[in-house]
């Protein structure tokens, strides 16, 4: 990817829209259990645990560390 940014003459980038607020979302939240997933949560998580990803603005975007 750095190689064809660095030969492109033109460089579009498209984002979603937080769920939130409606702003530009440049973010991924992890969500577990509908809620910000916690920074140590494992990656992969065994079936039937309700988890997923939302875009998210850089104001809404949560990564907990408690
Ligand atoms: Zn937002």
């Amino acid at each position: 990817m750095p190689a064809l940014l660095a030969i492109a003459t033109r460089v579009e980038k498209l984002t979603a829209i937080c769920p939130i607020c409606g702003e530009d979302a440049h973010c991924t939240q992890r969500l577990f259990n509908d809620e910000p997933a916690h920074y140590h949560d494992p990656i992969v998580l065994p079936g039937g645990i309700a988890e997923g990803n939302e875009p998210r603005c850089l104001l809404h975007h949560k990564v907990r560390r408690d």
